[in-house]
């Protein structure tokens, strides 16, 4: 499918706008019909939205996302996850209702949603496919302007697009730092994201350098890269180190792009620093996930802290964390809501 042009971008956001949640998800539940509301519009959310609504044609089915272009499913950049599933067109046309809006709190004792734009939404089953967000690392010095000027671009378009002109304004011979969290997956997305990041320093900056920082202590992914960048003959040398030989961080100085690792300090022109992953925010908020950081569930999704909640994609603690696997969860909602 070809990417959206920006005048699509722009009706998709206006129809998105427009949008609002009437009056059936405001109050309590009365005799209306029953009130499915889905948080987040990528494959699991989307699928899941749209697999309810078809099982369910007289409930209501509501999706609240909040980024108005994940629905347009524009084309992915190099840094970026990833787009699939039903796009906004498809969910209109199937009577989803789609509101533009940050899910902040759920107030489980009313079974109200609360959004950031200050609204409430009530629900009788809510479904939550917030994916992954960043847990942050109690690494010195590594503060809200290391993170906004070293983008970890894991999954946020915004700080895609922010490492992708970084990159491009790099000086001569730059060095640049790929930082890897202990546990990232899906791993070959942490294998695209070195070779990427190699194969630009190969084409756009003679004698640059990269290093990988890896804080897994196994050497098979440092192995896998090196075979598969043995075939690009390009020119960049990428020094991998995993934990306990260098690829500890203990501190950083963002300033002066220092960074002190367990085998001394390195200069960095770039980093793209990727912190350990957790469940979406909204989660957590919600109290839905456990010491881990994921959404603990049973085999249907069904959460294991909530009874009311059912949790789709990659937010679940044993998620397989691709777009087949998040697409397979979001179609299986209809089935788990139904006989929740
Ligand atoms: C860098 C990277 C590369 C990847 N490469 C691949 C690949 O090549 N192949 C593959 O199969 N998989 C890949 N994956 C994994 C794949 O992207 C995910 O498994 C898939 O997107 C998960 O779908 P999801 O619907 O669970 O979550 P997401 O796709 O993360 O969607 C979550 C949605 O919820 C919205 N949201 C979150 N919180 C809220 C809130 N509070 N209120 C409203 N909306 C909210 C977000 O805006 C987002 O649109 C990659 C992942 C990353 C990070």
């Amino acid at each position: 499918m070809s990417a959206p042009t920006r005048r699509q971008v722009a009706g998709y956001l206006g129809a998105l706008a427009a949008l609002g949640a009437g009056a059936a998800w405001a109050g309590a539940a009365l005799a209306g019909p029953e009130r499915q509301l889905v948080i987040g519009g990528g494959p699991a959310g989307a699928a899941a939205a749209l697999a309810l609504k078809r099982a369910t044609p007289h409930a209501a089915v509501l999706l609240v996302e909040r980024d108005p272009k994940g629905l347009a499913r524009a084309g992915a950049s190099a840094f970026d996850r990833p787009g699939g599933g039903p796009a906004l067109g498809a969910l209109r046309r199937a009577g989803v209702e789609v509101i533009l809006d940050e899910a902040v709190g759920v107030h489980w004792a009313d079974q109200r949603l609360a959004l950031f734009s200050g609204r409430a939404l009530a629900f009788d089953r809510l479904f939550l496919a917030p994916g992954t967000a960043a847990r942050p690392e109690a690494i010195p010095g590594l503060d809200p302007v290391a993170r906004h000027l070293w983008p970890a671009a894991w999954g946020s378009a915004r700080e895609a697009r922010r490492l992708g002109a970084q990159l491009a304004a790099l000086p001569d011979r730059p060095h640049v730092i790929l930082r890897l969290a202990h546990g990232l997956s899906p791993r070959h997305a942490v294998l695209d994201r070195a070779h990427h990041l190699a194969r630009l320093l190969d084409r756009t900056r003679p004698g640059a350098r990269l290093t990988v920082l890896d804080a897994g202590t196994a050497a098979d992914l440092a192995d896998r890269f090196q075979r598969r960048r043995a075939g690009d003959h390009g020119p960049t040398p990428v020094d991998w180190r995993i934990a306990g030989h260098g690829g500890t961080v203990h501190r950083v100085d963002v300033r002066r792009g220092w960074v002190e690792t367990d085998a001394g300090p390195l200069l960095a022109d770039a980093v793209n620093f990727i912190e350990t992953q957790g469940a979406g925010t909204i989660a957590r908020a919600a109290g839905l996930v456990d010491a881990s950081g994921w959404c603990p569930t049973d085999p249907h999704g069904r959460s294991l802290t909530r009874a009311q909640a059912v949790i789709l994609g990659d937010a679940r603690k044993d998620a397989a964390r691709t777009v087949a696997g998040a697409l397979r969860s979001g179609l299986a909602a209809a089935e788990t809501g139904l006989n929740a």
